[in-house]
């Protein structure tokens, strides 16, 4: 195993931080992606772990610092490479997209070194964690507008790959599942495309900094090391059974057809009948405009908690429950 962050090949037992060069702002200063890694005493797997793709989302860069904080060379086997926030410019202005092009960065991937900014930070993020990762975890939050009830993405792939995401979810231990193939231009994809399990996982939202959101994916990312055989402790807070959901055929997200003001009517969890009204959009005098329904019977997952809303974003998130999992021997091991 040899871990590289930037030019500097790190030697077992050491850790290492550095800024990436991503050119420069307009005044000089330089632009740049923060690179943490640890390179451990021993030989093992290198773990990606990736976040701030989104500049709005808070509990991924914390728990990410305090893994590379808390973790010691000589406790690890292989290593981890970690960028904290993976998207300065959008982090700058605490918004999901850098506003020097307005591109979501998460839609940008495998992106392009002679492109505009957020393109060539997708292509820096890859080359630099992703090509060196074992296995891969992206961590996100709802954004600024948006809550969800927290829950583990995995690739759901009858491939060897695809197998080793569902038992890193698993091992990550939020009880809800969220098994699906990543759609273009999404960071995921280029780990599968190179055969690399990757986990997503969603904790928090509304640009807080919610402590429990933190400490659960602090708990889930050592999960993930003991699971990988990285460091040796017991994987702690597994669910007894896990809740197995995917998206529905129209799509996870119900775009709205027309802005106005929310009036939330359901909560995180709950469990639906198709056609039942989750909320109503109404206008500025308060009168009604339309509802907002379910799409399919399944369980509410996110929902926008900003109650102005603009024609094309989405109000709801409402998933199919497709069955329930226990714990496997090997998550539990
Ligand atoms: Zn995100």
């Amino acid at each position: 195993m040899t871990l590289r962050i930037g030019d500097r090949v790190l030697n077992p037992g050491e850790k290492h931080e550095a800024r990436i060069s991503l050119g420069s702002r307009p005044d000089g200063t330089p632009l740049s992606m923060p690179v943490m890694g640890i390179a451990g005493a021993r030989p093992g797997p290198v773990l990606g772990l990736v976040t701030g793709i989104h500049g709005d989302e808070y509990e991924g860069p914390e728990a990410v610092r305090e893994i590379l904080q808390s973790i010691q060379p000589g406790e690890l086997s292989g290593g981890i490479i970690a960028t904290p926030i993976a998207n300065v410019p959008a982090y700058e202005v605490f918004g999901r997209a850098a506003p020097v092009d307005g591109l979501d960065l998460n839609r940008q991937f495998p992106g392009n070194a002679a492109g505009f900014l957020s393109p060539r930070i997708a292509e820096t993020l890859v080359r630099e964690v992703v090509e060196q990762s074992n296995a891969l975890i992206d961590l996100h939050s709802a954004g600024l507008a948006y809550d969800l009830l927290p829950y583990t993405g995995f690739n759901d792939s009858p491939t060897d790959a695809g197998r080793a995401s569902l038992e890193m979810a698993k091992a990550f231990g939020i009880p809800i599942l969220y098994g699906s193939t990543p759609f273009a231009n999404v960071l995921r994809l280029e780990a599968v495309k190179r055969e690399i399990p990757v986990i997503l996982v969603e904790v928090g939202g509304e640009a807080r900094l919610r402590p429990d959101g933190v400490a659960t994916m602090v708990r889930g990312i050592r999960n993930v090391l003991s699971q990988l055989g990285m460091i040796d402790e017991p994987q702690e807070g597994l669910p007894a059974e896990y809740t197995i959901v995917k998206a529905p055929p129209g799509g996870e997200f119900s775009h709205v057809d027309t802005g106005g003001f929310i009036r939330n009517q359901t909560s995180l969890g709950a469990l639906v009948d198709a056609g039942q009204v989750l909320g109503t959009i109404v206008d500025v005098f308060g009168h009604e405009i339309t509802t907002l329904t379910a799409p399919i019977a399944g369980m509410v997952l996110s929902y926008r908690t900003v109650p102005v809303v603009r024609t094309g974003e989405w109000g709801y998130s409402v998933v199919e429950i497709t069955g329930t999992s226990p714990v496997s021997d090997t998550a539990r091991s």
